[in-house]
């Protein structure tokens, strides 16, 4: 069998734990024998990131920077427990958010449906993904606990000595306030990425804010959604028949609730973290949700949702073979290695990746799957070594 070819190498960020066995395996059995893979390694493993001083994480960032692509496992986040565990020097930050720091831009979580689980909600046909705006409002504030009475301003200095003041509240007795802010350039960004994103996928866009209420911070948004949506994206969504809408978030709820599903709902920074969390455990398993970077400017990086499946890891190091489901991180390759082949224009290599994703669902479908799907599904689980191979087999008799 001849492997497809690639020529730009993807950005592959190895990771940890459970999901790092599993990378080994995914690559070993499930793309190496077909693939003349390219690939730029980076080893995010936590002992070489502190090993490294997180170097290693900066420079895979920018490496995604360079050639548009990358692929990540997941990684563990440094705690005091982690630091001891693993005997570590440095309290090192989450790897994710030092990528998020390079590349800018927004995350999007989309569910992978399989017809054997089914969603909480049963009119949901097609994925609802969530995009995230991954900086300011609550998650960069400042906060006060006020103790006695006394008035509250929120005061603006420019450079120039220039003074706006507005008054928050007059307060008659104890209580708490909360300053919070977001930049033009930002809010801009997200859009971007979440209309780059959204004609990638073919799906229509939703924004949901509070603007009848916020008549200044979030009516803001909603402006900067609209201009970018109309100077930029307008056309480029008519061709795919796909098209772009504002709604109040109280009304988007309602209506994704009620919907068939498939479309990107874009959501403030809160907005999203509540709303991704709700998405992934109505549409089924943690493990069956893929995430995706995308910069303003159109660099991606792919990975599952889920963390190293620590729990699973201790089981293995036992000596067990878990049936930990590996579906998240395939797709994550297969989102790399799709991005990729289109952006070289190599065919063969975008067919791979399609069937790679195709062949991991049908072999769901037809029974073989995970035990966090299996019980649901009313099917005996697979070890995750057993679910590849039986992917790897899908693969070969699939093969041209
Ligand atoms: P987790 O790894 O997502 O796992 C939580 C639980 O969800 C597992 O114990 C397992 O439940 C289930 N699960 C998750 N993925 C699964 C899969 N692929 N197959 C089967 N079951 C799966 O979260 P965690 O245990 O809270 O975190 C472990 C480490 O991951 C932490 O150090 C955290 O910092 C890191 N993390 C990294 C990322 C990232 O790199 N993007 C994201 C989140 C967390 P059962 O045990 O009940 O089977
Ligand atoms: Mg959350």
């Amino acid at each position: 069998m001849e492997k497809v070819s690639m020529r730009t190498p993807l950005v592959e960020m190895d990771g940890d734990e459970m999901t790092r066995i599993l990378w080994g395996l995914v690559k070993e059995k499930l793309i190496l024998p077909f693939v003349d893979l390219k690939t730029e390694y980076y080893d995010l493993g936590i002992q070489n990131r502190d090993k490294t001083l997180d170097n290693v994480t900066v420079e895979a960032a920018r490496a995604i920077l360079q050639h548009g692509v990358g692929v990540k496992c997941a990684t563990i986040t440094a705690t005091a427990a982690r630091k001891k565990e693993y005997a570590l020097e440095n309290m090192l930050p989450s790897p994710n958010a030092t990528i998020r720091a390079v590349l800018d831009g927004a995350i999007f979580r989309k569910p992978i449906n399989v017809s054997r689980v089914k969603p909480a909600i049963p009119s949901w046909k097609r994925p609802i993904v969530i995009g995230r705006h991954a900086y300011g409002d609550v998650y960069k504030n400042t906060e006060m606990s006020i103790t006695a009475p006394g008035k509250v301003e929120l005061v603006f200095t420019g450079h120039d000595g220039t003074e706006r003041r507005s008054l928050v509240a007059d307060m008659k007795s104890s209580g708490v306030v909360q300053g919070i802010h977001n930049y033009d350039d930002s809010i801009r960004g997200f859009a971007r990425s979440c209309f780059i994103y959204a004609l990638d996928e073919g799906l229509p866009v939703l924004f949901a804010a509070k603007d009848t209420i916020s008549q200044t911070y979030d009516a803001r948004f909603r402006d900067i959604f609209r201009n970018v949506y109309e100077t930029e994206y307008k056309n480029k969504f008519a061709q795919k028949n796909i098209d772009y809408h504002y709604a109040l978030i109280d009304d988007a709820v309602a209506r994704a609730v009620k919907s068939e599903g498939g479309f990107l709902w874009a959501c403030k920074n809160y907005d999203g973290d509540v709303m991704s969390d709700m998405i992934a455990s109505a549409a089924g398993s943690l493990a069956m949700m893929t995430s995706a970077l995308v910069s303003p400017e159109g660099r991606y990086e792919y990975e599952a949702a889920h963390g190293t499946v620590q729990r699973h890891y201790y089981r293995y190091l036992q000596g067990e073979k878990p049936s930990t489901n590996p579906t998240a991180l395939i797709f994550a390759w297969a989102g790399a290695l799709e991005k990729r082949a289109v952006l070289d224009g190599i065919a063969p290599l975008e067919e791979f990746a399609k069937r790679l994703r195709s062949v991991s669902l049908q072999t769901i479908e037809s029974g073989r799957m995970t035990g966090d799907l299996a019980a649901s599904a009313g099917c005996i689980p697979l070890d995750s070594w057993e679910f590849i191979d039986e992917i790897a087999r899908g693969l070969r008799s699939s093969a041209k």
